[in-house]
């Protein structure tokens, strides 16, 4: 029987998103469940062979028509063993989950974190389309990476390269979580724009954002682009913080593509300009002419498409 199809799994701490693909990365079944984390480990991975089963049935398939399993999850986990070491919102603590897969459904499974997941995901199916150098960059409540060299994912020594979000920005900024000070996670993800408009007015200072019970990045955004100074200047900094992060990547890698996706992206254009300007006032002018900043393709679908790529790209297959 003729291997054509591959199984991408989105494992998030909510929801586990499955699907069943072509080779082309057109899906012909799908599913979504809660994770349940909080039933515990084993739960967690019948629910995914839950979803494994279920995409197979609705795409009228069986795991005979199955090349490859690709799994995305938040990390940090050992890929190369398909180890999970640990994650916030997921029970598990240096859980195998690739083995059990492995020996249930005897096929190929492969094990990347969400990052280069979606890294791989733009680079087959959205905006990296044929580039060969390509950085991915996720900011939302988290800032994360993925590299695409010379057409392969890039993991590095121990397989956790391009944590740009712990790259330092500001020596003299606020701890991390990480430990560390000033990371560019701290000073321009999504919860760093959040907590200093909240800062602002636990302050007391004349904003808009007072008005706010729950205040997030999306606020700021919003009382910027209405004017309040406050948010204008939060933003601006914020912005110029991630404009550095980039400009490192751009001296460090010279790509031909820096794809930016995560939340903090829906706030559109002034995202791009401001990176564009800093990466231009920082970098040689060779590299950052030829370096295009564009916006991530695959929205909330890079999970999927980015695990549909892991399988196909870890076995070889090329589109
Ligand atoms: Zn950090």
């Amino acid at each position: 029987m003729d291997k054509d199809y591959v199984i991408g799994i989105d494992l998030g701490g909510t929801k586990i998103n499955s699907v069943l693909s072509d080779f082309n990365g057109n899906i012909i079944s799908q599913c979504t469940i809660y994770t349940e984390a909080s039933k515990g480990k084993d739960h967690v991975l019948n629910r995914i062979m839950m979803t494994i089963d279920n995409v197979l049935k609705s795409g009228n398939k069986t795991i005979e028509n199955i090349r490859s399993i690709g799994i995305g999850s938040p990390g940090p986990l050992d890929s190369r063993n398909g180890v999970i070491i640990t994650t916030p919102n997921l029970p598990f603590s240096n859980f195998n989950i690739v083995q059990p897969i492995k020996s249930k459904y005897n096929v190929p499974t492969y094990l990347d974190n969400d990052a280069n997941v979606a890294a791989l995901g733009e680079l087959l199916f959205g905006a990296g389309k044929g580039t060969r150098n390509m950085i991915y960059v996720t900011v939302s409540t988290g800032i994360g990476g993925g590299a695409i060299i010379n057409g392969s994912l890039y993991r590095g020594n121990t397989f956790n390269a391009l944590e740009i979000g712990h790259t330092t920005v500001d020596p003299n900024g606020p701890r991390c979580n990480c430990g560390n000070y000033g990371c560019a996670e701290v000073m321009a993800s999504g919860t760093a724009i959040a907590r200093q408009g909240k800062e602002a007015v636990q302050k007391g200072e004349n904003t808009a954002l007072a008005k706010y019970e729950n205040i997030t990045s999306y606020e700021v955004f919003k009382e910027a682009k209405n004017g309040d100074k406050v948010s204008i200047d939060i933003i601006n900094k914020s912005l110029n913080y991630l404009g550095i992060c980039i400009a490192n990547i751009v001296s460090s890698f010279d790509p031909e593509m820096i794809v930016v996706g995560g939340g903090v992206t829906k706030a559109g254009e002034i995202v791009f300009t401001k990176m564009r300007e800093v990466v231009n006032q920082r970098c040689f002018k060779v590299m950052a002419e030829a370096c295009k900043i564009v916006p991530a393709a695959l929205g909330t679908d890079a999970g999927v498409m980015g695990s549909i790529a892991l399988a196909l790209i870890e076995e070889g297959i090329e589109l």
